[in-house]
C-alpha cells in the first residue's frame, strides 16, 4: 500500500487529514504540536477576549489513531529524491507527500524587527502577546513609563486590524484593573501601504478605519518602519516611537524548508505547483496552503488564506486517490467565499459571496465561519464542545 505522509496540521493539513480519514486512506501526519489551533481566531485570545482552551483541539480527538499515525515532531528537512522527511526525532519515508507546513514571518530586511517584535502565529505566541501586555500594565505603577502603555502593531492586513480591534476593546478593562486612566493607553497601527485591509473595497476599508478610530486606535497609513530596536520603532520620516510592546503582523513567506530542499519557488519562497497542486519538480509531492504558489486566473499567485488552504487540502486527497486508481487528475480551482475582518467581539466588516456586510452582521458571519470549520473537522460533537468552552471562558 502506498505510504502517504502529511506534514502540518493547520487549515490545509486538517482538511486533507479529514478527507483521507473519511475515505479510509491510511496515512501518517507529522506536526510540531499534538493539537490543531485556529489561527484565524488567534487575535481573540491574544487580545484578551477569551481563555485559550476553546482555540485548539487535540489531533487525537479528531483523527482515529487506529488508522492514522499521529506524530508530534518537528520537520527539519525534506529529501525529495530519496522520498524521505527528516525530523528532530527520526526519519519518515513516503510514496506521496503532502506539504502543508504553512508560513514563516517576512521581515522585509528591516533591521531589528525579527529580534525585537512579538508575532501572532500560534497559540503560544498569542499567549506571549497577552501575558506581555498584562505584565507591562502591571509594572506601570512602579515607574510610570508611558512606553509600557504604548502598543505598536506593524501591518494593517487582516491579522493586524483584527488584533487592534480586540485590543481596543480589552485594554480599557486591563487599565481599570490596574487603576490606570484610559487616556494613558496608546494603541498605534502602522501600515506602509496607503490603505488598510487591501482585500476589501474602499467603502469597507473606510468603515473599518472609522470603527477602529472610534475605539481609540491610531491607524497610520503610508508609514514605513525602517528600524526596530529594544522598545523603539523608527519610521522613514525619522520619527521614533518608544513602545515596550511591538507586534509585527506585516507579512509572511512560505516555510523555508521548501527552498532549502531545492524546490522551484517564487520570491516569497512558495513552491510552484501545477494545476493539480503537484510540485512542478516532483509529481508525488503536493504542496498546499501558505506554502504553495498557485497561479490564479489573473496570472498572479493566489494570496495565502485559510479558505484557500482548506480547499487545497480537500483537493490534493482527491488527486492522490485518482493517481492510485489510475484515473485522470482533476485541476484545482479556487472558490472565493469572501473575507471577514472582526473589529472586536461584536462588530466587523467584510464581503461574503459578493455581498458587502458591516458591523454586527459581519461579526455574526465570522462566528458562523468559526462554526463551519468546527463542523468540517469534528462534526457536531466538536462544535458543541467548543461552544461550551467559548461560553464558559467569556
Ligand atoms: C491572526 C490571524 C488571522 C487570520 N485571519 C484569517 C481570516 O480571517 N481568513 C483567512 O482566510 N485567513 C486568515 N489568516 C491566514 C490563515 O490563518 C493562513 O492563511 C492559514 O493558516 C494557512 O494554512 P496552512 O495550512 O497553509 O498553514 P497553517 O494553518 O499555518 O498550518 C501549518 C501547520 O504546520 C505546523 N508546522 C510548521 N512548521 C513545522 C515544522 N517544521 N514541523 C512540524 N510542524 C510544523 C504548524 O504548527 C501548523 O500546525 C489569518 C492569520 C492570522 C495569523
Amino acid at each position: 500500500m502506498a505510504k502517504v505522509l502529511l506534514l502540518g496540521a493547520g487549515y490545509g493539513g486538517m482538511a486533507a487529514a479529514v478527507n483521507m480519514q473519511k475515505r479510509r486512506i491510511p496515512f501518517t501526519i507529522i506536526n510540531k504540536h499534538s493539537y490543531h489551533y485556529f489561527t484565524t481566531l488567534l487575535h481573540e485570545p491574544a487580545g484578551g477576549r477569551n481563555d485559550f482552551d476553546p482555540y485548539y483541539v487535540e489531533l487525537s480527538d479528531i483523527l482515529n489513531s487506529k488508522e492514522v499515525t499521529i506524530v508530534k515532531d518537528l520537520v527539519k528537512e525534506i529529501r525529495p529524491k530519496e522520498k524521505k522527511v527528516i525530523t528532530e526525532k527520526g526519519e519518515y519515508e513516503f510514496d506521496y507527500l503532502i506539504f502543508a507546513l504553512g508560513n514563516a514571518p517576512e521581515f522585509f530586511g528591516i533591521p531589528g524587527l525579527a529580534e525585537h517584535s512579538l508575532l501572532l502565529r500560534s497559540l503560544n505566541t498569542a499567549k506571549e502577546i497577552r501575558s506581555h501586555i498584562e505584565e507591562m500594565f502591571a509594572e506601570y505603577a512602579a515607574d510610570k513609563d508611558p512606553a509600557r502603555l504604548r502598543i505598536v502593531v506593524g501591518g494593517a492586513g487582516l491579522t493586524g486590524v483584527e488584533l487592534c480591534g480586540e485590543l481596543a476593546e480589552y485594554l480599557p478593562h486591563l487599565a481599570s484593573k490596574f487603576h490606570i486612566p484610559d487616556s494613558k493607553i496608546e494603541l498605534i497601527n502602522l501600515e506602509a501601504a496607503p490603505t488598510i485591509l487591501p482585500m476589501l473595497d474602499k467603502g469597507l476599508q473606510e468603515e473599518a478605519l472609522h470603527q477602529l478610530s472610534k475605539h481609540g486606535v491610531q491607524v497610520r497609513t503610508n508609514e514605513k518602519i525602517v528600524r526596530v530596536d529594544q522598545d523603539l520603532v523608527e519610521l522613514a520620516t525619522g520619527e521614533q516611537i518608544h513602545a515596550k510592546t511591538i507586534i509585527w503582523t506585516g507579512g509572511v513567506r512560505a516555510n523555508p524548508l521548501l527552498q532549502e530542499a531545492g524546490f522551484d519557488c517564487d520570491p516569497r519562497g512558495r513552491a510552484k505547483v501545477n494545476e493539480y497542486l503537484q510540485s512542478v519538480n516532483y509529481s508525488n509531492i503536493f504542496v498546499l496552503g501558505d506554502s504553495a504558489c498557485f497561479v490564479g486566473e489573473d496570472g498572479r499567485p493566489l494570496p495565502p488564506t485559510a479558505q484557500l488552504a482548506q480547499q487545497m487540502g480537500q483537493h490534493v486527497v482527491d488527486n492522490i486517490v485518482a493517481i492510485t486508481n489510475g484515473q485522470p487528475l482533476k485541476p484545482f480551482s479556487f472558490h472565493y467565499m469572501g473575507t471577514l475582518a472582526s473589529l472586536g467581539s461584536d462588530i466587523g466588516v467584510g464581503n461574503v459571496k459578493g455581498m458587502r456586510i458591516k458591523r454586527s452582521v459581519a461579526a455574526l458571519m465570522k462566528e458562523a465561519s468559526k462554526a463551519k470549520w468546527l463542523l468540517t473537522i469534528g462534526g457536531i460533537g466538536l462544535l458543541a464542545k467548543k461552544n461550551r468552552q467559548f461560553t464558559k471562558s467569556v
